[in-house]
């Protein structure tokens, strides 16, 4: 790592009060003048930057550790801005009259202005107006797109809360605006956008449903790399989707099988003294005696917990010590369950166990090399 910088850590609200405009009128002034800000966002913490900086987006991929070619999103202010950074069309403004401001993200054909080094050398950009009101005023004030990936090192999980921020990226930018924990809890759905339909290249809070709702089944794909592990030559339409995202130190097994055989495959596994249990809230009482290593996302009918406890709970198990396994429920792919089963089984690496058809081999732990690269 470079030299560290001075780090300013901001808190703030809801951007209403006089001093947070203050604040932010100065955050603003920072992302104009090529400095970084994390800020937060109704998904996850972004850490961002000038969109029209190529120097900017430089810095943002060295202080997350990025690889350079897996590229940014730039977030705008309002529907408006759209036109100046890319090519929209009919569908685009559909699905921005639908879903935004909001966890939806569209892929475009880029504008010019738009730096090769945001879009990790693509023709296409991708776009989001997030609905966190923070936020919002920070890039209106800015009155540039920000490019923000998420605010993370690069192999941790996505921050949910300014501790998570702080801990990763203090030191390594120039302000931190330290909000409330993330609503959402995952990153945006990722969409590519064609003239009659639409791509899913990484599940979010607007889900498959939303958009068949809205555009029909025929005219919504989802593409394999949200369900399914791919290797070798595959390249996917989304650079990032084939970085392993999301993984703690432990190696995690997603337990598949009838209610009755995960469960007891569950209670036989608490006599491994560094197993570890991602389970649903529910399932807690069976796992007292090992309750250390016990974490809970929530109800198992309630994904959108899920989804906003996944990261907190993937992190977590990061700080505690002598966890060799982390055994984990399978979450529902319906509605937003798709994208907390996506997460979950990228951090997975795509493991599975047969409950019902138990004995089956340990994964070996990972060596750091072998660490995500977002
Ligand atoms: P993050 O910045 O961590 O929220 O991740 C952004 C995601 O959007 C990554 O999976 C990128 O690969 C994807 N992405 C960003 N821009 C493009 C683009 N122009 N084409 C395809 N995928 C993109
Ligand atoms: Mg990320």
């Amino acid at each position: 790592m470079e030299t560290p910088i001075a780090t300013e850590i901001i808190p703030v609200r809801d951007g209403k009060s006089i001093t947070e405009q203050a604040d932010l009128a100065r955050a603003a002034d920072c992302i104009r003048r090529g400095g970084l800000v994390v800020f937060p966002t109704e998904t996850v913490y972004g850490l961002g930057g000038n969109a029209l900086d190529a120097e900017a987006a430089k810095h943002i991929y060295a202080a997350k550790g990025r690889p350079s070619d897996n590229p940014l999103i730039i977030h705008i202010a309002d529907v408006d801005w759209a036109e100046e950074y890319c090519h929209t069309n009919e569908l685009f403004y559909r699905l921005a009259c639908a879903f935004w401001p909001g966890p939806l993200t569209m892929i475009m054909k880029k504008r010019d202005c738009i730096p090769a080094s945001v879009t990790g050398g693509l023709e296409t950009v991708a776009v989001r107006l997030p609905s966190d009101p923070v936020a919002n005023a920070l890039i209106r004030l800015s009155g540039v797109p920000i490019a923000a990936p998420s605010a993370n090192l690069s192999g941790h999980p996505s921050p949910t809360t300014k501790e998570h921020v702080i801990h990763d990226l203090s030191g390594r930018v120039d302000m931190i605006l330290a909000g409330e924990p993330s609503e959402i809890g995952l990153e945006s759905t990722v969409i590519k956008v064609e003239d009659d339909r639409v791509f899913l290249l990484r599940p979010g809070a607007v889900t498959y449903e939303d958009l068949c709702a809205l555009l029909g089944e025929d005219h919504v794909v989802v593409d394999r790399i949200v369900t399914e592990k791919v290797t070798g030559d595959f390249v996917p339409m989304s650079p990032g989707m084939k970085y392993r995202h999301y993984a703690p130190k432990a190696p995690v097994l997603l337990l598949h099988g009838t209610e009755d055989e995960i469960l007891s495959y569950i209670q036989e596994k608490t006599k491994e003294p560094d197993a570890g249990f991602l389970v649903y809230d529910e399932d807690a009482p069976l796992l007292s005696a090992v309750s250390a290593r016990t974490l809970t996302m929530g109800r198992g009918d309630d994904p959108a917990m899920q989804a906003h406890r996944l990261f907190l709970c993937l992190r977590a198990f990061d700080e505690m010590p002598d966890v060799g396994c982390i055994y984990a429920r399978t979450p529902s792919r319906a509605g937003i369950g798709l994208a907390v089963y996506n997460r979950l089984a990228k951090a997975a690496g795509f493991t599975v166990v047969e409950c019902g058809k138990a004995p089956e081999t340990m994964p070996e732990k990972r060596s750091e090399g072998d660490l995500a690269h977002e």
